[in-house]
């Protein structure tokens, strides 16, 4: 059976910035995969090219099976493995001057496919009750509603095709914090109801703990760690998740004690001019000579992979806390 969404080695090159370069990665379909990483590392363009809101500078981008690397937007709307992508800003992503009720319904109207008036309103009602919301919202405009209603609204849009892999770029991260967490509590019910493939793209990793099946950590364009959640979690190899990790807020007051300081404290590198071998070495608190001569390989690391020179095929890996950063 295809996957829902395979990536060969996808690079996506605005001129001389270096967004995306070389990653691969696959979801199978009705899984979630989370792919992490600081705002500037790229995560949003390896979206935006799934969906062809740009079109890749190469690499080779399936989803269900078929070569959808240089459909257009239009053709890969009819394509049989749909695809959908939900916004981080519904307030920019939504038109003001349609009714809530024309919003949902416009990705069948793009379908290509005949839809009567009647089955239009039933479908667009369905899909508005799903994400929580009355049917009578259909015909109010986009203003009028909060911004926790709005991004439900762009959640029943992305729906009402049937996608079989949803995007969801930062979903939650434009809202006010009281209502981030039922947003994706929404998320998560509706994916394990529905079924569909998700790439959930966040910069959050403590977001990710109950609603992704592996995690992806992007850095400056390029993959450095893949694994399953709870292996990412419990084992991070990579001294870049490691670090992550130890920067996000954790629930649990004993794991609370044993924080360690903020081990990020530069600015992401610039993607016009990355780093010579390892691009994470400029803030590694472990890199060591080689690091700048040679580009890490991806090792295998128990079901995933880690580019890192200090991750062995055996199971053993870095541990950043041990780093002298005095
Ligand atoms: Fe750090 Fe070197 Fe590993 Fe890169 S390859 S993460 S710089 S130890
Ligand atoms: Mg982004």
């Amino acid at each position: 059976e295809p996957h829902a969404l395979d990536l060969e080695d996808l690079v996506m090159h605005f001129g001389p910035v270096r967004a995306v370069d070389g990653v691969s990665l696959t979801i199978p379909k009705g899984r979630v995969t989370a792919l992490v990483g600081e705002s500037g590392s790229g995560k949003s363009t390896v979206g935006r090219c799934v969906v062809r809101l740009v079109e890749p500078t190469a690499g080779v981008v399936r989803i269900a099976g078929a070569d959808v690397t240089h459909l257009s937007r239009r053709r890969l709307r009819r394509h049989r493995g749909a695809v959908s992508i939900v916004f981080q800003d519904p307030a920019a992503s939504l038109d003001p001057r349609m009714l809530v009720g024309e919003v949902v319904a416009e990705p069948l109207r793009l379908s290509g496919r005949r839809v009567g008036r009647r089955e239009r309103e039933a479908r667009v009602a369905r899909e508005l009750e799903r994400v929580g919301l009355r049917a009578e919202v259909a015909r109010r405009y986009p203003h009028e509603l909060s911004g926790g209603q709005r991004q439900r609204v762009s959640i029943a849009r992305a729906l009402i095709s049937e996608p079989m892999l949803l995007i969801a770029d930062e979903p939650t991260s434009a809202l006010d914090v009281s209502v981030q967490a039922s947003v994706l509590n929404l998320l998560a019910d509706l994916q394990r109801d529905i079924g569909f493939a998700c790439l959930f793209i966040t910069h959050d990793l403590s977001a990710v703990e109950y609603l992704a099946d592996d995690i992806a950590v992007m850095y400056l364009g390029q993959l450095v760690e893949k694994g399953p959640r709870e292996q990412v979690f419990a084992r991070p190899a990579h001294p870049y998740t490691q670090a992550l990790l130890a920067a996000a807020p954790v629930a649990d007051p004993v794991r609370q004690r044993r924080r360690q300081p903020v081990l990020l404290g530069d600015d992401l590198p610039s993607a016009l001019d990355p780093p010579s071998g390892c691009r994470f070495r400029t803030r590694c608190p472990l890199a060591f000579d080689r690091c700048a001569r040679e580009v890490p390989a991806q090792v295998p690391f128990g079901s995933g992979m880690a580019a890192c020179h200090l991750v062995q095929r055996d199971g053993a890996r870095p541990d950043v806390r041990a780093a002298d950063t005095s």
